[in-house]
């Protein structure tokens, strides 16, 4: 599918997509055997901008528009499911402070941050307070010259390598999501940051994720806007996160998809290309189908933003669609390989592996359905 973009845009979706085939693509599969942070690519991701590609031009970011951001993602997890991972956490990171930051902490952090100098981590999930983050209990106690912050936080992507995380912690216990404020956090520079070993995780086993006990203090100057708009600014950096979850889910559907067609054209039984059995040519319409759906339902959300309307339940419609769908499609593709696409000789386990979180990150299928419900019944 072509997505509506510049053709400046084209030039660079074709750069990104060329790295990811060359560069991101052979070196996959050994992430994922040695759960190899994903940061080894961050060096070669900010020499080509990549780490800000969400980021206006004012911030050192590309500025890609919502098209073309899910193309790239699209792109990178199709190759890579963990390094897209990686990313798409900094995205959350930097996307927080430019929908939630005032223009002083902006420009503190985010050119950094676009370079690729900086990494960053997006810390709302709680032991206790996942699908429904205002149960945090973080607290964040303002002190003479800033506030003290006490809490853990639990599967935080990049929190590892990060040089920032905006973590949100209340300010006001009593007022509910109200009471959430969302500060800046320099890990590496902050006493008080106990960050334990990534987890053991499933898939994506290059995009690592950590526990975190926080008892530090930040300056007053490192909150995002007023106290109180923590939670709206989550909010909104979700519905553009679903975006990009999206994007990670068709991606990493395609390549499944792609490899599927291959092997049915190549695979021969009873003298016959499996291709030519209806069965499986089916299944292949099947899920060549779910992906167009799945992204003209991204693409809709994408344009949606970009015309300032709120588009929450775009966002959950693309988000919902896509990691349900991806799952279907990388399951027919492992079925169409038979007995050796259950070996690790192939990436097609891994791509199913990959793909599962999609179904529970940046809220769950069950959150999704309720986003949307709640839309339809307001
Ligand atoms: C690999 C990975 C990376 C992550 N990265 C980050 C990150 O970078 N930053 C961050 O802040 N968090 C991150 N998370 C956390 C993730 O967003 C949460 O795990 C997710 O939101 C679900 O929360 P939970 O695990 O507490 O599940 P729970 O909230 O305990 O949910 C358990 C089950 O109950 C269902 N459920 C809950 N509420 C409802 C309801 N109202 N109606 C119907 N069903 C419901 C859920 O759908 C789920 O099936 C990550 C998690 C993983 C595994």
């Amino acid at each position: 599918m072509s997505y509506p973009m510049s053709d400046d845009e084209r030039a660079v979706i074709d750069q990104i997509e060329r790295f990811a085939a060359e560069v991101l693509a052979p070196q996959a599969a050994r992430i994922d055997e040695d759960s190899l942070f994903a940061t080894v690519h961050l060096p070669a991701m900010a020499e080509m901008g990549l780490m800000g590609m969400n980021l206006p031009e004012e911030y050192g970011g590309i500025g890609l528009s919502g098209p073309a951001l899910y193309a790239a993602v699209e792109a990178i997890a199709g190759a890579c499911g963990s390094t897209a991972s990686m990313l798409t956490a900094h995205f959350l990171a930097t996307d927080s402070l430019l929908l939630g930051a005032d223009d002083a902490l902006k420009e503190r952090f985010l050119p950094d941050a676009a370079a690729g100098k900086s990494l960053g981590a997006f810390a709302l999930t709680e032991p206790q307070a996942g699908s429904n983050p205002a149960d945090m209990s973080s607290f964040a106690t303002a002190d003479q010259d800033g506030y003290r912050i006490k809490g853990s936080k639990c599967f935080i992507s990049n929190a590892g390598a990060a040089d920032f995380m905006v973590v949100y912690a209340k300010t006001d216990r009593d007022a509910g999501a109200r009471g959430v404020s969302a500060f800046v956090v320099e890990p590496k520079k902050t006493n008080g940051v106990d960050i334990a070993p990534n987890e053991r995780t499933m898939g994506l086993k290059g995009g690592h994720v950590f526990g975190i006990t926080l008892d530090c203090h930040v300056p007053a100057e490192n909150r995002l806007g007023a106290e109180g708009t923590g939670f709206k600014t989550a909010m909104k950096v979700l519905d553009n996160g679903r975006i990009e979850v999206a994007a990670q889910a068709t991606g990493i559907a395609a390549a499944a998809q792609n490899a599927a067609i291959s092997y049915a054209k190549e695979r021969m039984v009873g003298g016959h290309p499996i291709a030519d059995f209806q069965g499986l040519q089916w299944m292949l319409a099947d899920s060549a189908t779910e992906l167009a759906a799945a992204r003209a339902l991204a693409m809709q959300a994408a344009v949606k933003r970009g015309s300032g309307q709120r588009y929450s339940s775009e966002s959950a419609f693309a988000k919902l669609y896509a990691s349900e769908a991806a799952w279907r499609i990388a399951d027919r593709a492992l079925q169409i390989h038979g007995g050796y696409g259950y070996t690790r000789d192939f990436p097609l386990e891994r791509y199913l592996r990959d793909l599962r979180i999609f179904r529970i990150y940046e809220g769950s299928s069950e959150i999704q359905r309720t986003i949307i419900a709640r839309g339809l019944l307001a």
